[in-house]
């Protein structure tokens, strides 16, 4: 097998479609080199090699070796330099690169090939004894924390004592002596720590380095990003050997990143960041504050350091024009890494650039405007999921901000929560259900915890594309970030603004869309949904077989579910209008009632109160399906639990406490899941469904009699197994509506279902039919059911199960495909044997879940139904689905 794959200076082993065999980064560069752009030679190291290094216990296979050399080989031919020379040194990076960015999870080196001989050389050749010398203690003090582990601390300390030593405050005062002396100190530290001096050998140093990338897939934090972000655990990370470039020698060089368009907005104009006289890794970091790349972009936020459209012009046009190369060819926005070199261009990197949803869908549908890609790519572009950050609500214009700063706006969406100065603190709260708002210096790969668990992120250092911005816009968190006039002092838990302080626990919210920092809570307002947005859905609905609806139970759920676009209601639980304060007290009279004459009577008193539900909700979806669900959870749950409330609510029903401790302790179930619950509940007591059916035929002749448009109502009857059960409850409804068609003189069209929810009804699904009009998958029961999994308990070791892989993602997240999407597709073969017409839906959450709704695509199901934030999710993903 061949593991090393060149490119640079007209050759090209790969390319941009051997992103798994070669990572994004490692794929991109051939595809770069390929086309002609300025990519300093170099080769990876593919991700199989990845793999057999973990499988032979960490070790490399002799042929390996050799590739490598022949590898080093084409760099040295290319540049004219060899690895080790003292007289003109090849020096390179060496950095990760797996199928998808990881951003910061794995480890870099850089300057790789200098050692006491070497530095002369480079000092030499590049006329810069400074630079060789800097580059040096660079390359020392990253090889000893990444290659050698080493604490890094001791370093930044040495390095610190040196300025101080020479009252200075920053690294560029430092004289080529200094460093030469601090290169000295960093080689004892190393000798120190490590037992053994510094390696010399530029090979041993090479595959120091290329062992501790292959090393870094394997890290606490890369394992925690794959696991945030699915990311299978055996793809491996590839390596990429490169000459290195200098954007550190002098004023004439620079290292920047950059956005084909702004990755916050989405907007048409080139977005970036470079600082010159700096080396890559300087401007992620968020060290020093980095310049603008455009004029544009520099006046708008008023600052005052020459952008690079202004320093370099010349350059900066080269870029430019590489830009549009880049999105022309690859059709997509991308984000490039480059580094001027005396004037020189070099691209270091290129992938399609991480957006906010914001901007996904803004460049979706521009590119599908300028012609780039068609409107179906364009659907395929947007993941559904993200559409979350857009629907929810941003901060009301109107509301008044107590404003303490302003940083940069880093990724958008608004946040409210409670400052806290560390990551863990951060999980700890958010745990305990607080909103939290993680405020940071900065932050570095060991905050991902806390930035996942916070609903906002402030850091007072770093630019748009530090570490912060770049994961926050990929979780979708708000983030503000170089809120430069904060001071922060973690250690104490304050942070410091303007003569004002924030304490830990104290609310604080964020504006990631203009960078304000607030005092308190900021009330918020619904988010606009028409614009790209409506732009995009529409050529979805276009494309789209699956119909969606929504899972509402109360009118503004619906009003709700209707402006995102909803299609019907698929499932409205009827069990939460008993929760309500004026019925509770009735539905318990009816769970406390000896027998059926006392049942009735308290039911008598729901009536009136569910028609009303009822009338309201067919109102509000005039025209569309509405299928509502009979009671189905157990009595118990509507029975008080704490002995404080016994007194009061056995005086509301009117029975003594005794007689409603007994009954609570009659209802008592050990499972109750599995218990007195779903139509078992109509099968023992027909009086419930009797009273529920009644209601909602009264509430749909009252409204076909005033608004003249009938609706259909659809009753479905939860929790059946058997034929039987569904046949006498079918009988009930029946009875309910004809009693009340001879009342009300006219008759109406209404179906009546089931929902499928236990493995017994999918397998008995063609007799069933035989019954029941339609069928919906309560795929969350179906699998609690199938799985024999406790929805309720589940989370307690569904993690675990996911890490070790038993199930790829939580079974009651994205649907069991393999299993649980058996008996569905199963039940909807029998079912549509029986009734070729019966209609087929799914309410469990899968209806909202893209990949479940890809599924239900394949399955011919007729719609999904999810909660209404997820409607238009679910809409762009049926979309999707059916392309
Ligand atoms: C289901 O079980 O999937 C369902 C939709 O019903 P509920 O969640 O109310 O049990
Ligand atoms: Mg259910």
């Amino acid at each position: 097998t061949q593991y090393v794959y060149r490119f640079g200076g007209g050759v090209s082993d790969g390319g941009a479609g051997d992103k798994n065999l070669l990572g994004g980064k490692g794929a991109n560069l051939a595809e770069m080199a390929s086309i002609g752009l300025p990519v300093p030679p170099g080769f990876t190291i593919s991700t199989a090699m990845c793999t057999r290094y973990y499988e032979e216990g960490e070790t490399f296979p002799e042929s390996v070796k050799a590739e490598v050399a022949n590898g080093i080989a084409h760099i040295a031919a290319i540049t004219g330099k060899q690895f080790g020379d003292a007289g003109d040194p090849l020096l390179v990076s060496v950095r990760s690169g797996a199928r998808v960015s990881m951003p910061g999870m794995m480890d870099t080196v850089l300057n790789l090939g200098l050692n006491d001989q070497t530095v002369q050389g480079l000092a030499a050749t590049s006329g810069d004894d400074r630079f060789a010398w800097d580059s040096y203690r660079r390359f020392i003090q990253m090889y000893a924390d990444v290659v050698l582990g080493l604490d890094h601390g001791r370093f930044e300390e040495a390095l610190e004592i040196a300025k101080e030593d020479r009252g200075f405050t920053l690294d560029t005062e430092l004289s080529a002596s200094d460093l030469q002396a601090l290169v000295a100190e960093y080689k004892s530290i190393v000798e120190e720590l490590w037992n053994k001096p510094f390696p010399q050998d530029v090979h041993d140093q090479l595959w120091g380095a290329i062992g501790a990338v292959f090393g870094s897939w394997q890290s606490e934090r890369a394992k925690v990003y794959r696991r945030l972000n699915d990311i299978p655990a055996d793809w491996g990370t590839a390596v990429n050997v490169q000459a290195m470039v200098f954007g550190n020698m002098g004023d004439t060089s620079a290292t920047g990143v950059a956005f084909t368009r702004d990755p916050s907005t989405g907007e048409r104009a080139y977005y970036g960041e470079f600082l010159i006289n700096a080396q890559g890794e300087d401007v992620v970091a968020g060290i020093r504050t980095p310049q603008y790349l455009t004029k544009t972009a520099r006046e708008a936020a008023g600052a005052k350091p020459a952008s690079m459209e202004e320093a370099m012009p010349e350059v900066y046009g080269e870029l430019a024009a590489v830009f549009d190369r880049l999105e022309t060819h690859y059709r997509d926005m991308q984000d490039i890494e480059f580094t001027v070199e005396r004037a020189k261009l070099w691209m270091l990197q290129t992938r399609s650039g991480k957006r906010t949803a914001k901007a996904a869908l803004k460049i979706a549908v521009d590119m599908a405007n300028e012609g780039l890609i068609t409107r179906e790519e364009a659907i395929l572009r947007v993941d559904p999921g993200a559409l979350d950050q857009l629907l929810h609500p941003t901060l009301d214009p109107k509301a008044s901000r107590d404003v303490l700063t302003k940083g940069l706006p880093a990724s958008p969406g608004a946040a409210s929560g409670l400052a806290v100065f560390d990551s863990d603190t951060a999980e700890k709260r958010a745990n305990a259900g607080d909103a939290v708002i993680l405020i940071r210096v900065e932050t570095s790969p060991e905050d991902i915890h806390g930035m996942h668990a916070a609903r906002g992120i402030l850091t007072a250092r770093g630019g748009m594309t530090s570490h912060a911005a770049v994961v926050a816009r990929g979780m979708g968190r708000p983030c503000v970030s170089g809120a430069g006039s904060l001071s922060i002092d973690a250690r104490a838990k304050v942070m410091r603004v303007g003569g004002r302080e924030v304490r830990e626990g104290d609310m604080v919210t964020i504006d990631g869309a203009t960078g304000e920092v607030m005092a308190g809570q900021v009330p918020t307002v619904q988010p606009e949904l028409s614009g790209d947005f409506g732009t995009l859905m529409a050529w979805a609905d276009e494309v789209r077989r699956l119909k969606v609806r929504a899972n509402a139970e109360t009118p503004l759920d619906c009003r709700t579910a209707r402006e995102f676009g909803a299609e019907g209601v698929g499932l409205c639980r009827t069990e939460h209008m008993f929760f309500e304060q004026s019925r509770i007290t009735a539905v318990r009279q009816m769970i406390l009632a000896e027998d059926e004459a006392g049942r009735r009577a308290a039911l008598e008193k729901l009536l009136p109160e569910q028609r009303s539900d009822f009338l309201e909700i067919f109102e509000v979806m005039a025209g569309l399906p509405v299928t509502i669900r009979l009671l189905d959870p157990p009595l118990h749950e509507f029975l008080p639990h704490e002995e404080a409330e016994f007194a009061e609510v056995a005086t509301a029903a009117g029975v003594d406490v005794d007689t409603l401790k007994r009954r609570a302790a009659e209802l008592h179930e050990f499972n109750p899941m599995l218990g007195h619950r779903g139509c078992r509940l109509g099968v023992t007591y027909p009086e419930i469904y009797e009273m529920q059916a009644r209601a909602i035929f009264e509430a749909a002749i009252a409204v076909a009699e005033k608004s003249g448009a009938a609706p259909v109502p659809e009753v479905m009857i939860p929790l059946v197994g058997t034929r039987r059960e569904l046949e006498l409850m079918k009988a009930v409804v029946d009875k309910a509506a004809q009693a009340v068609f001879a009342e009300k003189g006219r008759t109406l069209d209404y179906l009546v279902g089931t929902m499928i929810e236990l493995p017994r009804a999918a397998l008995m699904a063609g007799e069933i039919a035989e019954v029941g009009a339609f069928f919906s998958f309560g795929t969350n029961d179906l699998t609690q059911t199938t799985l024999g999994v406790s929805r309720d308990d589940a989370s307690r070791f569904l993690t675990t199960y996911v890490e070790k892989g038993i199930y790829a993602k939580d079974p009651f997240v994205s649907l069991d495909v393999e299993g649980v999407g058996q008996l569905i597709a199963l039940a909807a073969e029998r079912g549509r044997a029986t009734r070729p017409d019966i209609k087929l839906g799914i309410c469990g959450e899968h209806g909202g879940d893209p990949a479940s709704i890809a599924f239900c695509e394949k399955t011919g199901l007729d719609y999904v139904s999810a909660s209404p934030y997820r409607v238009p999710i679910a809409r762009l993903a049926a979309a999707q689905a059916a392309i």
